[in-house]
Parts: structure tokens; sequence; C-alpha cells
């Protein structure tokens, strides 16, 4: 089979090329083939290609090549002009793995029809899905053990010291579980945002609660967090942008020394707002950098389990960012501390 596009066109078309309207339809569906999201492939009875479409080329690479998308192409056809509906899926290996669907039909009046769809971007997120939640149960499964441990330890336990420490210790892998689903249940709000966000938010005020929410944790280890702000107004989501200051206010007093200061900023610029969190901690490793916005990354497992960080803080204000139309940018330097910049467009004419 030899794929070309449009060619070689059929008998009722080669009889009608002169004809200006049925040229007229011709062009019509050749520009509706290509405006569709699949690739589209017509064979005629003897097995010819009638039409394709760029994109049912454009998933699998050279069609007129022996490729495995092309012989399952073929089968799939083959199968539906001896009269059966059929179905293929064909998975390239490779970096990234891709995966092609092809289903095929066989026509009344002849041929076969076969539409492909390359299902790659499903089987990403599929793979991102099923990693999320290997995460998540691995996540949920440390504090739990921990508290089944500690519980069987306090059982019949009379010394009232080692009872006061072993409840302590409940406490804290309880605030950690606990921490982790509010982490999650974040997440997943921001997570399914589709629409863009249109409510005008006053910034300031969401940075003023942000930094109220943080203060508790910051005050137990006497950091002084000041905030500086100017009237703005941007477009979103007042809840999410609150959510995502409050993560970066959380994670600067979380990173920074006893008795440190922490600044927050609102800036305005002609076409952007800004909210600036600068810290004086520890700073992150320059390998670091590009992965600390992934999910469940963290730089050092065994520090974060003593500040009780999930790894899901900077992946939910990545999230709004994004649902902002807006970026998140760091500096940071090991030993120096770390400044954490949330940019937004701003709303017009505020
Ligand atoms: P966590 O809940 O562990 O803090 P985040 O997603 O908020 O998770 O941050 C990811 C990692 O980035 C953290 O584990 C930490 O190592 C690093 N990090 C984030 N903010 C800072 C900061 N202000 N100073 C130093 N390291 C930071």
């Amino acid at each position: 089979m030899r794929l070309r596009r449009h060619d070689p066109e059929p008998a009722s078309i080669e009889s009608n090329r002169e004809d200006p309207i049925w040229q007229q339809r011709w062009r019509r569906v050749e520009e509706a083939l290509e405006v569709l999201p699949v690739g589209v492939v017509v064979v005629e009875s003897d097995g010819s290609a009638f039409v394709a479409n760029r994109r049912a080329t454009a998933p699998l690479g050279d069609l007129t090549g022996d490729t495995l998308a092309e012989v399952a192409l073929r089968r799939a056809l083959a199968r539906a002009r001896a009269g059966d509906q059929a179905e293929e899926t064909v998975d390239i290996a490779g970096m990234p793995p891709r995966r092609v669907e092809i289903t095929a039909a066989p026509l009344a009046a002849g041929g076969a029809v076969a539409v492909i769809v390359d299902a790659s971007e499903r089987l990403r997120l599929d793979a991102v899905r099923r990693d999320f939640v290997a995460n998540v149960n691995h996540e949920l499964r440390t504090p739990i053990g921990a508290l089944t441990v500690l519980a069987e330890a306090l059982t019949g336990e009379r010394d009232a010291a080692t009872v006061e420490r072993l409840a302590g210790r409940i406490a804290a892998e309880a605030a950690r579980a606990r921490a982790l689903i509010d982490d999650l249940l974040d997440f997943a709000r921001v997570e399914a945002v589709r629409q863009p966000l249109h409510e005008p938010v006053d910034l300031a005020e969401a940075v003023e609660i942000a930094a109220a929410r943080t203060a508790p944790r910051a005050e137990r280890r006497d950091i002084t967090v000041r905030v500086q702000t100017v009237p703005v107004t941007v477009d979103g989501d007042r809840e999410q942008l609150i959510v995502a200051v409050a993560n970066l206010i959380d994670n600067a007093v979380k990173y920074s020394e006893d008795g440190a200061s922490v600044e927050v900023q609102v800036i305005a610029t002609d076409d952007a707002a800004e909210v600036v969190v600068r810290d004086r901690g520890i700073g992150i490793p320059a390998r670091d950098l590009d992965r600390i916005f992934e999910r469940f990354y963290r730089v050092d497992q065994a520090r974060d389990r003593r500040t009780g960080g999930t790894g899901l803080g900077l992946a939910i204000v990545r999230h709004v960012a994004t649902n902002h139309g807006g970026q998140i940018l760091v500096e940071s330097q090991e030993g120096t501390g770390s400044t954490f910049t949330l940019r937004l467009p701003r709303k017009t004419g505020s």
C-alpha cells in the first residue's frame, strides 16, 4: 500500500474532474479531513489508498516504510475490507514511549476506512497517575506505620516519662499524616482547574491572610515575617493564591534558622503583580533547582522528615501560577538563602 495524500483520486472524482461544483465539494472534504484531530485513511476495495490526511502519517512516521504501525494499519484495513471491524494498538518503545490506536471499519460502498489516534499523551498521563498513586501510598504508609509501632510501644507502658515521649511522637506522626492529607486536598483542588480563573483578587489582602495562616509556625520558631504590600488586583482565585503564598512563606520559615527573618513583598509593575518571598535560610543546591517543583521531590529526605514537609508545597504553587497564566521563579544559593517570586499577569486598569 502506498499512501500519498489524496492520490490517486478515485474513479468518481476522476470523471468529475472538470465539474467545478464537484471540485469545490472535494476540496471541502479534503479540508475537513485535515481539520480532524485524528488520522483518516480510506482504501478502495482492492486495498489501494484513496485518501489519507496529514495526521494519518504524522503519528506513524513514514507510512510507506515497514514500521510496526504500518503493518498494523495494513492488517486492520485488510480485516475491514473483508467485512470486520478491526482494532489495533501499537506501542512504540522509546523515550517517551508512544502509542498509536487504529480502528478500521468496512464501508458499504466498498473499501474501508481507518481512524488513527496518537494516544501517547494518554499513555503519559496514565503513567503520571500511577506514579502519583504509588507515591501517595508510600507517603501515607510511613506515618501510619510509625503510629502503629508507637501505639504498640505505648501499650502497657507504665513509666510516665516514656509514656509522655511516645505520646509526643504519636502527635507528631499524626500531624505529619494530616499535613499530607491537607496538601493532597489542596493539590487536587488546584490541579482540577480547567477554566481560566476570573475573579478580581486583592493580592495584598491575600498575602496578609497567607502570612496570618503561617504565623503560628513562625512564632514557634521565633521567626519574624515582614510583609510589605502595595494595592494591586489580579484576575484569579483568591483561595488558591492564599494557599500558594502560604506555601512559599511556610517553606521560607521551615528552611530558616530559629530567630531568623523572612520578607514578603507585593510588587506591581505595568503588566505584572509579583509576590516575592525571601529568606536567609539554608538555600537550595543548584542541581536541585529544576526539580523542586515536582510532586514529592525533596532536596533532603531525612531533613524533611524532621521539618514535616510533604514535598507537595511547590508543586501546588506551580499549579496555581499556571492556573493564573503566571510563573513561579526561584533564585537560591546554598547557605545564603532563597527568593521565590510568584509572578501574575496584572488585571488591566487595576
Ligand atoms: P516540602 O513540603 O518538602 O517543603 P516543597 O514542594 O514545598 O516540599 O519543596 C520541595 C523541596 O524544595 C523541599 O523539600 C526543600 O528541600 C526545598 N525548598 C523549598 N523551599 C525552600 C526554601 N525556602 N529554602 C530551602 N529549601 C527549600
